[in-house]
């Protein structure tokens, strides 16, 4: 590393950049990492984690009144947001921890501070300090995306959702994506008044079509009240507070909160990039090759900077394989093909491989399997919220090329399942496999 301050500069202590500065130490390079906030970027920090826990907390509202019809006297329960948002941001605290203690076990040096690129081996610290590296590694993440809408100021994020002083009587949710249905089943089990508003009328565009519509039925069945073509206008404060939500084609609404959820962008503005070479995407991203090297030899890009695909596992995996292939002698790539995924919607759903129209699309002759049913919980509950599952087969090959599925614990059976179809097995092999009885999974295995 003649000549350089360190081997290894990584801008950005999430999920990708954590991992990358992680295993290059392990590898005997010398690592440092700057972060501007906190160790453990967005899926820790303002994300997957912190969400995940208030869908925990959001399921108790169906799980209490369900138990009556298991038996239980459940006296009249009510929901006390402060008490969860803090034991949330509790847990957020110790992961942060703990996410440092890693790096410092690895003897990576952290630097908190905002680092932006001065050159190809060049970094400025905000405190004026200049480093080098022999690589940098860019792996910023992303932020969210806020419509330019007079009054736009007066939403939220998600960045600022997990801090909320109280829970909203009325909150109206920008976008039909991830974050917004996530957040609309969250807020509707706590009893906010939830409505959604997109600027089409699809929903979680990307997901299997069939799947998308059962979550659409049942939000609505629920009491989620959803609007349609309502492209966004403005919001005013009004004296009391109140936020006046103008769109079009819909009369205006008077909310107490207002959340974007209306996609992220990738982090790189004002971070120096056209001083080393490296080429930006129409959208912001870092332009990578399938090494994650920009198109500036000695930088790297990983995770959501660079947008392929904006999931937390993946940045984790183009972390660990530019470590491995740059500092570890035993190059590897990730296989962006067939990556889960799953929206922890009021229920869940997840999804691996191509929807029923992209195989159409791609293959032309498809055969489609599906299986409509009630969970056995629901049945004795009288929750009349029916789950789908859905197996898209190659029609010639028999191959399983897309399994997606809405209901109760939906991505915990679809981690499994994706096992298969990754491993390229038929809808043969899955029939071949005796059903597990009586579980919500066995009909991966039963379906016609
Ligand atoms: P998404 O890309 O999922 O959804 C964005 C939504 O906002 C879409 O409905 C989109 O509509 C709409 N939209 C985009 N731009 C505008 C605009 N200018 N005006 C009005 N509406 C607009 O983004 P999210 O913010 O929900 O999440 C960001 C990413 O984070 C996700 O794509 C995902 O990769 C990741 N994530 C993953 C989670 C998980 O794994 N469970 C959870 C949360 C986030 P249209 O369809 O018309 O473009």
């Amino acid at each position: 590393m003649a000549g350089y301050d360190y081997d290894l500069f990584v801008i950005g202590a999430g999920s990708g950049g954590v991992r990358a500065a992680r295993v290059s130490a392990a590898h005997g390079a010398k690592v440092a990492i700057a972060e501007e906030f906190r160790v453990g970027g967005t899926c820790v920090i303002r994300g997957c984690v912190p969400k995940k826990l208030l869908v925990f907390g959001a399921h108790f509202a169906e799980d209490l009144k369900d138990a009556r019809r298991f038996g239980w006297n459940v006296p009249d329960c009510d929901f006390e947001w402060t008490t969860l948002r803090d034991n949330v941001l509790s847990e957020v605290d110790r992961l942060n921890q703990a996410y440092t203690q890693t790096l410092t076990n690895n003897n990576v040096e952290i630097i908190h501070q905002r680092a932006t690129v001065t050159g190809p081996h060049g970094v400025r610290l905000a405190d004026g300090r200049e480093v080098s590296a022999k690589v940098i590694l860019v792996a910023t993440g992303a932020r969210p995306d806020v419509p330019s809408c007079p009054g736009h100021e007066h939403g939220i994020t998600s960045n600022e959702v997990f801090h909320l002083e109280a829970l909203p009587k009325r909150v109206l949710i920008a976008g039909a994506g991830y974050i917004a249905n996530e957040f609309a089943g969250i807020f509707h089990q706590f009893g906010s008044k939830v409505t959604l508003i997109n600027r089409t009328d699809v929903i979680l565009r990307g997901y299997d079509e069939s799947i998308r519509d059962r979550l659409l039925q049942i939000a609505m069945m629920k009491g989620i009240d959803f609007r349609f073509h309502a492209e966004f206008r403005g919001i005013t404060k009004d004296k009391d507070g109140c936020l006046t939500v103008e769109m079009t084609n819909h009369e205006p609404i008077t909310v107490d909160c207002v959340l974007f959820a209306t996609g992220r962008v990738p982090n790189t503005t004002d971070l120096g990039l056209e001083n080393a070479g490296v080429e930006l995407d129409a959208k912001g991203a870092v332009k990578v090759d399938e090494d994650s090297r920009s198109t500036c030899p000695s930088i790297y890009a990983v995770g959501d900077v660079t947008n392929r695909i904006q999931l937390t596992p993946v940045a984790i995996r183009e972390g660990h394989a530019f470590a491995d292939t740059v500092f570890g002698g035993n190059p590897w790539r990730v296989d962006h093909e067939n990556v889960p995924h799953a929206v922890f919607s009021h229920p869940p759903m997840a999804g691996v491989g191509l929807t029923e129209s992209q195989a159409r699309q791609k293959l032309g002759s498809v055969k489609v399997y599906q299986s409509d049913f009630r969970a056995m919980k629901n049945v004795l509950a009288g929750r009349n919220e029916r789950a789908l599952y859905k197996m898209v087969c190659d029609g010639v090959t028999d191959r399983v090329v897309g399994l997606h599925m809405i209901g109760p614990d939906a991505p915990e059976i679809l981690q499994a399942a994706a096992i298969a179809v990754k491993a390229g097995l038929t809808k043969a092999d899955f029939d071949a496999t005796v059903a597990l009885h009586p579980t919500m999974a066995e009909e991966l295995v039963l379906m016609r």
